[in-house]
């Protein structure tokens, strides 16, 4: 996307494309255009008035977790030795007056801050081995990103209870791992490689244990998170910024879930209150692409336990600033009324987003995608791409879960989405960096895993029986 100012290379963008031989190239090609006068109209016809929400209070509360990454070179004499830093954060908005926050005996709590985030405020972060980069004692990059990433998962950074390795991430990983539609077994305390990376022996076991754990065939060291298969594009000799990508997006994802596991585990009803923005659509792609569908069966699972009790359901949203869904929108803006929503489906993809392209043979997004995306112009004229997790527990029978995704009666939660949405709009709005344009008018927490926000926020919830705070 281009920002302000970006003159100089604009420039050069109208040089190429006005170029004769790019011309010709582009004649042969189809590509995003926009509607016709009569194609719009028919557009905006299909967008449907925002449906009031079933519960119309707001969560009492918000996590909005975010990442970045830099891959850099340690020295510029070695341009070609690279370390990756990969950072995820995460803040915590109280709906409710920060000042209602406080601990039993009356006093106000610390250590919160309101905070002044940027891409460099504290969060989960985690340094990984590029381009002729070795840890000490391995005999290759990908051997040595494997083994990072698995200290990293397994750190104290990421535990909620730092001398238990069961509060870890890794350990996420494992109940999600045995969510898989074709996990071996059910069991939480075990999963099952594909193959051993060293030796290539397929179905090696690996237990949740912190002790580092042999391959049965090889000998060679196996880690848990090699179940995430980043590993596979993990290069000796060049950049990998690829799979420093693949790491942070997975962890954008697992993150919401990891907070949740430990939440369900200390307190049930804090859920009921709480609801998560995460950056770009409910989509996990590439090798881990598995761990969308044991996400999706995860919120299932806890929504299922929460509507037993009468709570509302964790809501996941997915707020889209770049891509093609967003583009298309602003093509299509002015022929959408205000205070209209629309469902994404596969036939209005394939048609007016993705022209020209060949509809998947499963559906979009089967092998990747947990939520289904919408398209939203407020009661203020602004537009938004978002998408709300898919409220199933699997993918099958195909044909049902394809009909149900694209039936906006599916989703029952929408209206409160769009609300929420519209409660934090204009900030929304300005700045691409949800956690950041939460936290410049609300009342935001750094949160990490081992903090005391979340201690809070499950004791907070077992002395206020009223889950969601009043319509503002
Ligand atoms: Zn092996």
């Amino acid at each position: 996307m281009p920002y302000p100012g970006e003159t100089a290379s604009k420039v050069a963008h109208v040089d190429v494309v006005s170029n004769p031989d790019v011309q010709a190239f582009l004649a042969g090609c189809e590509y995003l255009t926009p509607p016709s006068e009569e194609e719009g109209k028919s557009i905006g016809g299909l967008f449907k008035s925002v449906p009031t929400a079933a519960n119309a209070s707001l969560p009492a509360y918000v996590i909005a977790v975010d990442g970045s990454l830099h891959e850099t070179s340690l020295d510029d004499r070695f341009p070609s030795t690279k370390v990756g830093y990969v950072k995820v954060s995460a803040v915590l908005i109280d709906m409710q007056q920060m000042s209602e926050l406080r601990v039993d005996n009356g006093r106000f709590v610390d250590p919160f801050r309101v905070a002044e985030l940027d891409r460099t405020s504290t969060g989960l972060a985690c340094c990984l081995p590029s381009a002729n980069v070795r840890r000490r004692g391995y005999s290759s990059v990908r051997d040595s990103f494997r083994a990072a990433l698995d200290d990293y998962l397994l750190g104290t950074t990421t535990r909620f209870v730092p001398s238990s390795h069961k509060s870890s991430l890794r350990t996420t990983l494992f109940h999600l791992a045995s969510r898989r539609p074709d996990a071996i077994r059910n069991d939480p305390d075990r999963l099952t490689l594909h193959r051993c990376p060293s030796c290539r022996e397929r179905n090696i076991e690996v237990a949740d244990v912190p002790e580092l754990q042999h391959c049965p065939h090889c000998s060679q060291p196996v880690y848990p998170s090699d179940v995430l298969r980043i590993w596979e594009e993990v290069e000796d000799y060049q950049s990998n910024l690829m799979a420093l990508n693949r790491v942070m997006m997975l962890l954008e994802h697992m993150l919401p879930i990891h907070y949740i596991r430990y939440l369900a585990e200390s307190s049930l009803r804090s859920l009921g209150r709480l609801c998560f923005f995460v950056d770009g659509p409910l989509a996990v792609f590439g090798t881990a692409a598995w761990i969308h569908g044991a996400i999706m069966r995860y919120l299932y699972e806890i929504n299922t336990r929460l509507a037993r009790v009468g709570l509302a359901p964790v809501l996941l949203i997915g707020l889209q600033k770049t891509g093609q869904v967003v583009d298309h929108l602003a093509l299509i803006d002015r022929f959408v009324e205000c205070n209209r929503v629309s469902l994404v489906t596969d036939e209005y993809r394939y048609r007016y987003i993705l022209a020209g392209r060949d509809p998947a043979g499963n559906g979009f997004g089967f092998e990747t995608y947990y939520g289904q995306d919408f398209l939203l112009k407020t009661s203020t004229g602004r537009s938004f791409v978002f998408s709300i997790q898919h409220p199933f527990a699997s993918k099958g029978p195909q044909a049902e879960f394809n009909a149900a995704r694209q039936n906006p009666s599916s989703f029952t939660e929408l209206g409160r989405a769009v609300r929420l949405i519209e409660h934090f709009e204009s900030d929304l709005y300005e700045n691409a960096v949800v956690p950041i344009a939460l936290a410049h008018r609300h009342a935001a927490i750094s949160l990490r895993p081992g903090s005391q926000v979340l201690d809070l926020l499950a004791r907070r919830s077992l002395s206020d029986s009223s889950g969601y705070r009043d319509a503002v």
